[in-house]
């Protein structure tokens, strides 16, 4: 709708305020120059017609009728006179009066009473428009008459005439101004905005390749820098969910695959031994347990996406978890000969955090090292820094190379996936622990050297307050 546009909107609101200014001031301005000029006219009638009656007053009363008649015969202004009956006398300059007419009662009264009038007489033939004043003429306590003095009001009404046509120029001169202002406004407020809706609309419908052009560093501005990143976050996060699709189903695929294919050779009767029965047998079940510890990280994963993860928070002491998730590691450790060893610096300050999740974090931890070393063992050391603990799990097996360090925490990665696999990876498992680990406030860094070891660390944040060492106190 157009009268919803921003534009209109502004432009309103600009020739309101316009408006909302100048007519007080116009009004103002024509009182003060009306008010002023009647001032004038006024106090000019006043004068002439107090000096006419008082050079009357003073003549001698025989003569005062004759030179009554005299004086307006003489005068250039516009005026008459009226005897003390309210009877026009004398007539100079006023065509509309007639001698021996009479004034109105009241005016006369008025004179009689010694006090002078004031009126505007508009004339029948012309309709213009005069200020007369008349003053009461008094000699010695009588009054004799009076003298009425006009002036046409038309300069006046003129010069109103000009001031009243200079504020409406004036009006449309901030009316137009107004236009120029709101078109101004339209180019450099309201284009913006309507490519950055038609570029939101566009994301909208997927088209994520679809960027705003920066053309400022304003609000605006940093709007169009906001739909920018956006649509490079969803076009990121729509990549990565693409793949993260294909490789779920690739990565399930082939366990599904592995356990159907031995299945029917069993079923089939194809093997030819006992001892080659079993190593299908052993195949399939360790293959339904690839497939159901993917399914159980899948589900970990969707709801640490969601922000479904609900983490049962309390102060920890987190040596205790560790030496619990090593002794469940313990038994896959001896199996392969391999040894782990904890050394705590001790009184460490209790974490807050997930008793069960940093038990995950630790089992998955282990799991790996133990996994992919052969000979040697496990070292976990935790000491505290500052504020916070630090957990190094080292091992001495057949690390990491440098370029796929940075890769190792995405999801399905896997160094070498033939390798993997043989090991029975998901490449889930660090996904899922630097998830955990930065849920709870941590961090966590690998470093590696091919062919002699990992080491992953961990840094918790904690206060010292909540130490154990000082609860002990
Ligand atoms: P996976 O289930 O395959 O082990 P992870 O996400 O746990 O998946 O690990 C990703 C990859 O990192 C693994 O495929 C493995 O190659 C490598 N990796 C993890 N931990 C270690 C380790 N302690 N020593 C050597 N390589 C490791």
């Amino acid at each position: 709708m157009i009268g919803n546009r921003i534009v209109v909107k502004l432009g309103g609101t600009i020739i309101l305020l316009f408006l909302i200014v100048l007519l007080p001031v116009g009004f103002v301005i024509e009182r003060i120059f009306s008010g002023f000029y009647f001032n004038e006219v006024r106090d000019q009638n006043e004068q002439l017609s107090a000096h006419y009656a008082n050079v009357l007053a003073t003549a001698p009363n025989a003569n005062i009728i004759p030179m009554m008649e005299m004086m307006a015969g003489f005068s250039q202004v516009k005026l008459y006179i009226v005897d003390s009956r309210g009877q026009i006398i004398a007539i100079s300059g006023v065509p509309d009066l007639i001698k021996g007419e009479s004034v109105p009662v009241e005016e006369t009264t008025t004179l009689s009473q010694g006090k002078a009038i004031e009126k505007v007489y508009v004339e029948s033939a012309t309709a213009k428009r005069y200020l007369v004043f008349g003053t009461p003429i008094a000699s010695k306590g009588d009054v004799l008459g009076g003298v009425y003095v006009m002036s046409s009001l038309e300069g006046i009404d003129q010069s109103l005439q000009k001031v009243r046509e200079m504020l409406t120029l004036a009006g449309l001169g901030a009316f137009f101004l107004a236009l120029g202002v709101t078109y101004i406004l339209s180019k450099k407020l309201s284009n913006p905005l309507i490519q950055m809706e038609k570029a939101a609309r566009k994301i909208a419908k997927g088209d994520l390749n679809t960027r705003v052009k920066l053309t400022s560093t304003d609000e605006i501005g940093s709007l169009a820098q906001a739909i920018n990143d956006l649509a490079f976050d969803l076009q990121r996060y729509r990549d990565t969910r693409k793949e993260f699709f294909a490789n779920i189903s690739h990565e399930l695929r082939t366990p599904i695959t592995y356990v159907e294919g031995y299945a029917k050779v069993l079923k089939d009767k194809l093997y030819e031994s006992e001892q080659e029965k079993d190593q299908y047998l052993s195949i399939i079940h360790d293959e339904s347990i690839r497939l159901s510890r993917m399914i159980g990280d899948l589900f970990d994963l969707s709801k640490i996406d969601e922000g479904k993860i609900s983490l049962q928070l309390e102060w920890n002491d987190v040596t205790e978890v560790m030496e619990g998730a090593i002794q469940k590691a313990t038994i896959q450790a001896k199996e392969k000969g391999l040894n782990i060893q904890l050394n705590v610096q001790d009184k460490l300050p209790l974490v807050y955090c997930d008793g069960n999740r940093m038990t995950q974090i630790f089992i998955n931890l282990l799991d790996n090292a133990i996994r992919y070393t052969d000979k040697g063992g496990i070292y976990v050391e935790m000491w505290q820094e500052d504020l916070q603990i630090k957990i190094a799990m080292k091992d001495t097996g057949m690390g990491i190379p440098e370029k796929e360090l940075p890769y190792i925490f995405d999801r399905f990665y896997r160094v070498e996936k033939s390798r993997s696999r043989q090991f029975g990876g998901t490449g889930l498992g660090l996904a899922i622990v630097k998830d955990l680990v930065e849920l709870q406030g941590g961090d966590i860094l690998v470093s590696s050297i091919l062919g002699k070891g990992t080491r992953f660390e961990l840094t918790f944040p904690t206060t010292s307050e909540t130490s154990i060492g000082e609860d002990e106190e």
